[in-house]
């Protein structure tokens, strides 16, 4: 079973991943700080395949 994947933004750098858990550390900024939840959940911006365009690329 695949494991459902979310955006992950961080709050400090603004570097995006993808993975099921945001790391305990950003790769962007080497901060532990927090991640936001990117993940588009309306048909609008894909599905959540995609980044929610109102966070991601805020
Ligand atoms: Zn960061």
């Amino acid at each position: 079973m695949e494991e459902p994947k979310n955006w992950w933004k961080c709050s400090n750098c603004e570097y995006t991943l993808q993975a099921a858990t945001p790391p305990e550390t950003c790769p962007g900024c080497k901060e532990k700080c927090n991640f936001i939840d990117a993940t588009c959940y309306t048909p609008e911006c894909g599905g959540p395949e995609n980044i929610d365009p109102q966070i991601g690329q805020r």
